[in-house]
């Protein structure tokens, strides 16, 4: 797909599970298992999906997956499987890699979305993506320095501290262009200060959604993830989102659904729905 000056393409980085219940929130499993079938601990499989965005002088990737550091022990319990996709395959479709990457937009620091910024070598940590700057919104950074009880689980400190040690931390200070045609709005229901990513050229519009809607079932209202620190804001952000979508006719990106990359939405009598499936 193009975007004024940009190629967008999909990048699978693999595939994880997490528990059901937890994505979904009050909505009963007998509603949202249909939609989403559990394996036998409650799990649902979900995406790990970056994007990449280029031009000629830029190779920009919005998050990073989960990576390859989490333990044996993580890795089962998160299911993650990077044998079908993995950053390097998926990048190499494209002809680059990862030393080719120039920026990398964090929407936040949680740990499926910045692991892969850094890898293990012996016990030392390193950029997977040494030549690139990496994007965090400020207020967003000093949160996932000092997380609450219940969100500190999601930040693994490892995953970012290398990236401020090698000076390749910029840090985002509310709404800003961060490149030409993209900016960055900015949510605070699921954590605060992230942000999403919106590559526009006027006439045609994509935004990378994150965890304000991480699958196309969380369109719908009130299914929100319990992961949401501020769940009444989570859902406000999604409204806000859904109703620029519709105007803008703005295309959605999913990170994390199993299936669809991107929707156009429409506004129904009982909330929002899928105007149409979009495949980069
Ligand atoms: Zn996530």
């Amino acid at each position: 797909m193009k975007i004024g000056q940009y190629e967008l393409h999909s990048i699978e980085t693999g595939t994880f599970a997490l528990d059901g219940g937890a994505m979904f929130g009050i909505v009963p499993k007998g509603i949202w298992s249909k939609l989403h079938p559990s394996d036998e601990q409650n799990r649902v499989p979900m995406a790990l999906r970056s994007l990449l965005i280029m031009d000629d002088k830029r190779k920009i990737l919005v998050d990073t997956g989960i990576g390859t550091k989490l333990s044996k022990k993580n890795q089962k319990i998160y299911k993650i499987d990077q044998t079908e996709h993995n950053l390097e395959a998926s990048l190499e479709k494209y002809d680059l890699e990862t030393k080719d990457i120039t920026d990398v937009i964090l929407t936040h620091l949680h740990l499926d979305h910045v692991g892969g910024a850094t890898y293990l070598k012996g016990k030392k940590q390193k950029l997977t993506f040494p030549n690139a700057s990496f994007y965090v919104q400020k207020t967003h950074h000093e949160w996932a320095l000092k997380p609450s009880e219940k969100d500190k689980g999601s930040f693994i400190k490892e995953d970012f501290k290398a990236i401020e040690g090698e000076g390749k931390l910029r840090l985002i200070d509310g709404y800003a262009m961060i490149l030409p045609n993209i900016d960055v709005i900015i949510y605070d229901g699921h954590t605060i200060g992230q942000q999403l990513v919106k590559i526009s050229d006027g006439i045609n519009t994509l935004v990378y959604c994150g965890d304000v809607i991480p699958f196309t079932s969380h369109i719908r209202l009130p299914y929100i993830a319990s992961y949401d620190i501020n769940p009444i804001t989570s859902i406000e952000d999604k409204e806000k989102l859904l109703s620029r979508a519709c105007n803008g006719d703005w295309i959605l990106f999913f990170e994390h659904d199993p299936v669809t990359e991107a929707v156009k939405v429409e506004k129904a009598e009982n909330g929002y729905t899928i105007k149409e499936t979009i495949s980069l």
